[in-house]
Order: structure tokens, then sequence, then C-alpha cells
């Protein structure tokens, strides 16, 4: 077993607390009864063939979907349809997608800069310099004034990562951040992303980079149909998983 991180913090309540999550759509059961509990500072990352239901757990936990069983708990606050509780809940939790979703009419820094006015009530100025400060984190000060579309989809995501820092959260979601990349920009945002994860924040990631879960997850979990099937430290996951069902998923992704 690895030693934990100094930053992982056991007494503290957990940053995410999901017990029973059930999600269905229709009579199709895309969550059937999910337990994942993730402490403060943890770095886990979610692997699972596609359909296997790893979208619709981040969205559960960043309250983007109506739940139909189980309780969500973050940072102590139970997920209800609320809305103050959704507000509060998306105070905590940052959340990067596959698809960057960035404003195109809204260049890179005021793209970062919408959230923190609109629910931070930061100043205009104030939000421009929050903005620079953390487009300089993915190191894209230089391109701030840039749309995105004249940005590469790496640069894109650069920015989609500093857009969700801006709220300063303490729980970062990844959704596939690589996926739509071309390869040679892959490593750029792994890059950004694995400097994040030396820092404090917990993380929980959906990804298929299996260097990147090497070197910076703490715990690795797989799904698949609507389940967690195993879950470990990154080590034993990749060299020695238990289950057939993760040695035949592991054998087609590496
Ligand atoms: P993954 O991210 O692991 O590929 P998803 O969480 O996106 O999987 O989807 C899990 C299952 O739920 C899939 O069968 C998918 O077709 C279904 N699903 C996801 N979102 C919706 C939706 N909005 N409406 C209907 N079915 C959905
Ligand atoms: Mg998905």
């Amino acid at each position: 077993m690895n030693p934990l991180p100094h930053s992982l913090d056991l007494a503290a309540e957990p940053a995410i607390a999901i017990s029973g999550l059930v999600k269905l759509f229709g009579d199709h059961r895309a969550l059937g009864g999910v337990d994942l509990t993730v402490r403060r500072g943890e770095k886990v990352v979610i692997c699972g063939p596609s359909g296997s239901g790893k979208s619709t757990l981040i969205r559960c936990i960043n309250a983007l979907e109506r739940l139909d069983g189980g309780r969500i708990v973050v940072n102590g606050i139970e997920l209800t349809a609320d809305e103050g509780t959704v507000q509060d809940i998306r105070q905590e939790v940052g959340m990067v997608f596959q698809h960057f979703n960035l404003f195109p009419h809204l260049t890179a820094l005021e793209n970062c800069m919408l959230a923190p006015q609109l629910n931070r009530g930061l100043s205009r100025a104030q939000a421009a310099k929050l903005a620079m400060a953390h487009l300089e984190r993915v190191h894209l000060a230089d391109q701030a004034h840039k749309y995105p579309s004249r940005l590469s989809g790496g640069q894109q995501q650069r920015v989609a990562i500093a857009r969700a820092l801006c709220m300063e959260p303490r729980i970062l979601l990844f959704d596939e951040p690589t996926s739509a990349l071309d390869p040679e920009m892959v490593n750029e945002v792994l890059g950004v992303m694995e400097d994040l994860a030396t820092g404090g924040v917990t993380m929980l990631c959906v990804t298929h980079e299996m260097g990147f879960a090497r070197r910076v997850a703490d715990r690795c979990v797989f799904m698949d149909r609507g389940a967690i099937v195993e879950e470990g430290g990154s080590r034993e996951f990749f060299d020695a998983p238990a289950s057939e069902r993760l040695r035949g998923f592991l054998a087609q992704i590496l």
C-alpha cells in the first residue's frame, strides 16, 4: 500500500459521500445503487466501458440530474431538489466536460470572468484579475483576449479548466477531459491537471488515460453496467486486477 498523501485528512468529513445512488432513464437503470466515498484531498480516477454510467455519476454529484434513489452529501451538504442546496453544492464543485462548452461570443478571459461575477458577486475588475491569475495557472495568459474559435482544442480545454478554477471550488470533477482532443494536445491538458493535483483540491476524474491515473490517482474505480465493480490503489488496480471484467477492460485499452 502507498502511504496516504499529507493532503488526505482522514478525520474530516468526506468530500463526497454517495450511498445507494440510483438513476433511471425510463426503465433503464443507468446507476443501480452506487456507493462511493471520496476523502478530502483525494484524487480518484473512474474508468469503465462506454455506457457504464460514469458521466451520469459525475452529473449527479453536480446536481445536473435528479436522483431516483440514494443520497449524495458534498462537503457536508446533502443534495436535495431544493434550489438553494443545489447552488451551495455548485459553489463547492467545479466541473470540466469532454466538450469544453465555452461561450463562443466571449473571449477566454470573459469566459472565465462570467461565473465569479454572477455567482460570487465579484466586480468586473476583481473577476478579471482572478480570471487572469487562473489563465496564467494553465499557461494561457497570452491567449486571454482570443475567442475560443481561435484557440486549439487543448487550449480551449485549458480555458475550461481555468473557468472552473475561478469559482475556487474545493472539488473538481472531470468527465473525459481529453477524449475529444487530438492526440498531440492530450498531454498539455493532463499536465495542467497533474499540476492541480499537487494541491489540496479533491479530484474525481473520469479518464482512460492510464499513465495519468498511475501518476496521480490515490484510488481507481472501475464501473460497469451502472455499478462499481472494483476499486483499489492504482498499482494493484492495473497490475493485479481482481475481476474478470476489469482484466478484460484493461486488455482492451492498454
Ligand atoms: P458513460 O459516461 O459511462 O459512457 P453514461 O453515464 O453517459 O455512460 O450513460 C449510462 C447509461 O445511461 C447509458 O446506457 C446511456 O445511454 C444512458 N443515458 C445517459 N444519459 C441519458 C439520457 N439523458 N437519457 C436517456 N438515457 C441516458
Ligand atoms: Mg461519459
